[in-house]
């Protein structure tokens, strides 16, 4: 795999960050799937989401099958962070450059497996609720919360926030791949 071709696309890129990460570093947390699954509204609303993921040990599993991944992040800031409709106003231009990256990844012939945010919203009604597959597998991100990951104390490792106070919003995917 060419790095270098890789960082120089992304150096071209408006990220606020990027890292190369091992994902065997990750935290994987039955905690995180409880809020999902107790606070979320979306829980079960999008294959995207818990339970249509898999259990957390399989989504783990799924996540260390590769031995790398590039974590990417966002910074933005909305007009009103308490606002729901307006916090998410600010995420299709995250998921439009996890996008761009994956096909970067494409051109060299890696399909990486991709956990970005929140839940899926590629579809107006999501075939879950119909009993049915996901329509649109190669274009759905499941969430990083929906796998158990815990980023905080990756973050942390790296100097980074996950929150800045404010409006200010943050956004993390992360691109599982092996070179
Ligand atoms: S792509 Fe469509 S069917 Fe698949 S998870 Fe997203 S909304 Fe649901």
């Amino acid at each position: 795999m060419d790095f270098e071709k890789l960082e120089t696309q992304l150096s071209e890129l408006p990220l606020y960050v990027y890292f190369f990460i091992d994902p065997k570093e990750l935290e994987f947390s039955s905690r995180i799937r409880w809020i999902c699954e107790h606070e979320c509204p979306m829980y079960g609303k999008t294959w995207a989401c818990p339970p249509g993921v898999g259990s957390v040990d399989d989504c783990q599993a799924k996540c260390l099958r590769y031995s790398n991944c590039l974590m990417i992040g966002t910074i933005t800031e909305a007009a009103d962070i308490s606002n729901m409709e307006d916090a998410l106003k600010t995420r299709p231009e995250h998921e439009k450059l996890t996008n761009q990256i994956r096909e970067f990844f494409r051109e060299q012939n890696i399909e990486p497996y991709i956990l970005s945010t929140e839940a899926c919203a590629v579809c107006d009604r999501c075939a879950i609720a119909d009993g049915l597959p996901c329509r649109k597998p190669e274009r759905m991100h499941p969430c990083l919360e929906s796998h158990g990951i815990n980023l905080i104390p990756t973050l942390d490792g790296l100097d980074l926030e996950f929150q800045y106070g404010g409006d200010v919003i943050t956004w993390y995917s992360l691109l599982f791949f092996n070179p």
